[in-house]
């Protein structure tokens, strides 16, 4: 029998991302998309705000909800954009103004003292109202200038880390596949699995 769970995102990006990982692993689960009344994203950390989607996510729809809550941390910057990567060049939310404002404000940072990190919170709410949160991240560093046509956000200037010397790519030069094995996203699936299971 198929298990229905509802994400509770508007990004399509996201929705088929996270479609295909939860495939791989758990082909009984349909993940569906949410259309309902989105809350206001007032929390501090990517935990808070992955629990408060999947709270409203369920409860509009009744069924068990995911959320996910991610963005970019970069070390010189204490950890920034953080929580404000999706707007962290203002409230019209521009993904290319976001990235070119961090490469500007990184400009004379040499790469070795480039790291970051993705980090993914995902929070699965169950209808009886217990709500679990899981991390995964992925480190790397921030290209010097954007690369590459695929993903989405940051993608273009995200070198992750563990790349053959002399042949790095940013994750939007990889591969849908390569990037849903590896990303934080995945890696915070993997914690998840387990939690699944008791559904
Ligand atoms: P949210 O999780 O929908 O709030 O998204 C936060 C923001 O983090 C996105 O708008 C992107 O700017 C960034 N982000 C999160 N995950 C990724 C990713 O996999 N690639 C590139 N940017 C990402």
């Amino acid at each position: 029998m198929t298990l229905r769970i509802v994400l509770a995102t508007h990004n399509p990006h996201k929705v088929e991302e996270f479609g295909a990982i939860v495939a791989a692993t758990r082909p009984d689960i349909e993940v569906i998309g949410y259309d309902g009344p989105e809350p206001v994203e007032d929390g501090t950390t990517f935990a808070d705000n992955a629990l408060i989607k999947a709270r409203t996510a369920c409860a509009y729809t009744g069924l068990p909800a995911l959320a996910d809550d991610s963005g970019v941390c970069v070390d010189v910057l204490g950890g920034s954009p953080g929580v404000f990567s999706a707007y962290w060049a203002g409230h019209r939310k521009d993904a290319v103004a976001n990235l070119e404002l961090l490469l500007d404000q990184l400009s004379d940072i040499a790469d070795p003292h480039r790291s970051a990190q993705f980090v993914s919170s995902i929070a699965l709410v169950r209808p009886d109202g217990r709500g679990t949160v899981v991390e995964g991240r992925w480190p790397g560093r921030l290209a010097r200038e954007a690369a590459g046509v695929g993903g989405f956000g940051y993608d273009p200037i995200f070198i992750p880390d563990g790349q053959p010397a002399g042949a790095e790519r940013t994750v939007a030069e990889w591969s849908a596949e390569e990037k849903n094995t590896h990303s934080h996203r995945a890696r915070a699936f993997t914690a998840l699995v387990p939690l699944l299971a008791e559904l």
